[in-house]
């Protein structure tokens, strides 16, 4: 199954692309982490990153594209995969529509979640991120069991940077004006699936199961 995961920051993209690889086993490419994975290394790719990430900017189509390539021409992309933040505008999909016909594959379903600004802020600014191993978690919603402590791996938590309240209205208007254009992209081609994002997490799973069991 080749899958998009669709939606606004803080949708809970993320979140549903975990529980599909433990259910599905195919993997989630998250151009977000591997991005922020660039910093935290300080490479070449991480410097360039970082500019646009923390101002809630998107980074340049070239520079994404490019990784995107690379990884799903991976062997463990073989059985399918989750983009999960790809693409995010309509040259990023335009792309993905070469690389997977060079591949000989194409997507399967895109799983559109659907959230409204307030509710995407309230989530964001109480997000709180494994500096270890990227597990997330809400102070609300999905604390961790000891405060600032993963209950993963022990690993510490923290605020991404661009996870405060300013910079998530800038994600939001760059989502609006760039990735929603791509709900009507998908739909035209047949592959869209709606989902009601302000569901609980287990609300939204049971959703976007029945649509995956029916795909598959
Ligand atoms: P995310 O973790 O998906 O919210 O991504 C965090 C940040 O990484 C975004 O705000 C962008 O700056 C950058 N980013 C991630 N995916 C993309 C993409 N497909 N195109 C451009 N920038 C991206």
């Amino acid at each position: 199954m080749n899958l998009i995961f669709l939606g606004a920051p803080g949708a809970g993209k993320g979140t549903q692309a975990k529980r599909a690889v433990e259910k599905y086993g195919i993997p989630q490419i998250s151009t977000g982490d591997m991005l922020r994975e660039a910093v935290a290394k300080g490479t070449e790719l991480g410097k360039k990153a970082k500019e646009y990430m923390d101002k809630g900017e998107l980074v340049p189509d070239e520079v994404v594209i490019g990784i995107v390539k690379e990884r799903l021409q991976q062997p463990d992309c073989e059985k399918g995969f989750i983009l999960d933040g790809f693409p995010r505008t309509l040259a990023q999909a335009e792309a993905l529509d070469e690389m997977l016909k060079e591949l000989g594959k194409k997507i399967d379903a895109v799983i559109n979640i659907a959230v409204p600004e307030e509710e995407v802020v309230k989530r964001i600014v109480n997000r709180r991120t494994c500096k270890k191993c990227g597990a997330v978690y809400h102070l609300i919603y999905a604390p961790p069991k000891e405060d600032n402590k993963c209950d993963k791996c022990g690993g510490e938590l923290y605020q991404r940077d661009d996870d405060k309240e300013e910079t998530v209205r800038e994600r939001y208007r760059v989502y609006k004006q760039n990735t929603e254009p791509l709900i009507e992209y998908y739909r035209k081609k047949g592959v869209l699936y709606d989902v009601d994002g302000t569901k609980d997490i287990e609300g939204v799973w049971e959703e976007v199961v029945s649509i995956l069991d029916k795909i598959k």
